[in-house]
């Protein structure tokens, strides 16, 4: 089977690579600065003083003033504590955010938590590429809204939204601005006071920063009340001991943002190339992320119709390439991406999307191995993989002795749904500690919640010369679907754990 080995990681908007200045920086202040800010004696003045120096660097990077940061341990913690804030200050007296339904899950379901609560959401109105309709968002506002809440760019597809317009029409009518900026900061220029921004919410990890530290930006006179209550760190605006390292290196990745925004131009020409001969491979994609200009440089979202992509992605992954979906697995219901349904796809086109997200690091070189993967994938003759859909896996096949089904589920996925009989049940992140019990003579049929797994599992076990490897198309969610009565006869009966490390 054709394979090259090299990497390439296109999935930076789901995290980047700590970069080298940061690493050197959070590792002098794990060894040099381990005072706690607050005190007082000379050993924490230092730590305090990194402290103010990374709060004035972040404030600089994003034209905010120093005292405008808190820092968190997140960006879902400042999702968190922007809606809950003002959702309690304003209820019942006003009742209305007015949100995208394209935003990050750390926004959708903290809406959802507070609609629960008496809040009413109203999502605006988005175009095929999701991109607001500014015309319909300002009909919307009303004597109720006390909040717009609008990510700057979105995760998935990477669409922008002009949001210096959309505040100006919130500021009109008195209505705040709370903005996602997480996927922008590095990638765009990202000005808060040029954007009209009340609140905006970032993350370190996004910007080859560390991940557990994230920041919110609370314009100077805006209302704000805390999510955590305890000591008086961030001026009694967040409690917690400030995890200075991570603030530190924040503050290191911010330092290089304008660096990023040159090289971004770079990246944006590498994708365009990389779209035009994808185009040329199969000239049925559908690219899902709008025009340059109103796209993040680095982000692209592809439809590759009749391709599951979760087949597409584990043969990537086989070959080093690392990319995302979008999409939920290991979940209680087999979700496909409520931003690329909110602008229009069916669950079948969802399910054969994929996202491409870039660094500044990306090349010419790894682009064109990425298309020689792809080109290798979209064209070959056979699958070294088999697939096997819920309506092959009926009872002869379960039970047929050459079956062998190799369960990779994590312990609260089968809590959800007891395992397939005859089942083996072993672990997915340490599976490389089971293959000695995995009978060569047999053929493989490996079974996870959703059906993202479990192909990553079967390349894996055949690039260690397994011959007959399967897998569950849609996995144990689509299967119980499809066979419930089976499902209540046969579910969970002669299951068999492996053993990790042992012989078989
Ligand atoms: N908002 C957006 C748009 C994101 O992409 C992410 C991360 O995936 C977050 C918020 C959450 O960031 P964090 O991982 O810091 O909680």
């Amino acid at each position: 089977m054709f394979r090259l080995r090299r990497r390439v990681y296109l999935d930076n908007n789901a995290t980047t690579m700590v970069s080298h200045p940061v690493r050197k920086q959070m590792n002098y202040v794990l060894e040099h600065c381990y005072g706690n800010p607050s005190s007082l004696y000379k050993i924490a003045r230092n730590s305090a003083l990194i402290l103010q120096e990374s709060r004035e660097q972040i404030a600089h990077t994003i034209n905010a003033a120093p005292h405008e940061i808190i820092f968190t341990g997140s960006a879902s913690e400042a999702n968190n504590t922007i809606l809950k804030a003002l959702a309690e200050h304003h209820y019942p007296g006003k009742k209305k955010i007015i949100s995208t339904p394209i935003e990050h899950a750390s926004v959708m379901t903290t809406l959802e938590y507070l609609q629960t609560r008496g809040i009413t959401v109203e999502y605006c109105r988005i175009d095929e590429k999701g991109r607001v309709d500014i015309d319909a968002l300002e009909k919307q506002v009303d004597e109720q809204t006390f909040l717009i809440c609008i990510m700057l760019a979105n995760n998935e597809t990477g669409a922008l939204q002009d949001l210096a317009k959309i505040s100006g029409i919130a500021h009109n009518r008195d209505v705040p601005v709370m903005a996602d900026c997480v996927q922008a900061l590095g990638k765009i220029e990202v000005d808060v006071r040029r954007l009209g921004l009340d609140y905006a919410t970032f993350s370190a990890h996004k910007i080859h920063g560390p991940k557990g530290v994230g920041a919110l930006f609370v314009r100077e006179g805006r209302f704000f009340s805390p999510l955590i209550h305890g000591g008086h760190q961030e001026e009694g605006k967040r409690a917690g001991t400030e995890g200075l390292h991570n603030i530190a290196g924040f503050a290191a990745a911010c330092k290089d943002v304008d660096k990023m925004l040159v090289k971004s131009q770079k990246t944006r020409e590498l994708k365009e190339y990389f779209v035009d001969e994808l185009g040329k491979l199969k000239p049925g994609i559908v690219i899902n992320s709008p025009e340059a200009g109103q796209c993040l440089p680095n982000t692209v979202n592809i439809s590759f119709p009749g391709v599951s992509n979760a087949v597409f992605m584990a043969y990537l992954d086989y070959n080093g390439i690392a990319v995302s979906a979008g999409s939920a697995c290991n979940t209680q219901e087999d979700a496909p991406s409520h931003v690329l349904k909110a602008i229009g796809l069916t669950d079948e086109q969802a399910r054969q999307s994929i996202r491409f997200s870039l660094s500044t690091e990306i090349t010419l070189k790894d682009i064109t191995y990425v298309l020689k993967v792809i080109e290798d994938f979209l064209h070959r003759e056979k699958s070294p993989i088999s697939v096997v859909t819920p309506a092959q896996l009926n009872e002869n096949l379960l039970m047929d002795p050459r079956t062998y089904l190799l369960d990779i589920r994590f312990g609260y996925d089968r809590k959800i749904l007891s395992s397939l009989p005859n089942s083996h049940e072993a672990a997915f992140v340490t599976i490389h500690k089971y293959i000695d019990q995995i009978p060569r003579d047999k053929n493989i049929l490996v079974v996870c919640q959703a059906g993202y797994n479990s192909p990553i599992v079967s390349y894996y076990l055949k690039s260690k010369h397994f011959k007959n490897v399967g897998f569950l198309l849609g996995g144990m969610v689509a299967w119980r679907l499809l066979h419930p009565g089976l499902y209540k006869k046969l579910g969970g009966q002669n299951v068999e754990k492996l053993k990790a490390g042992g012989k078989r």
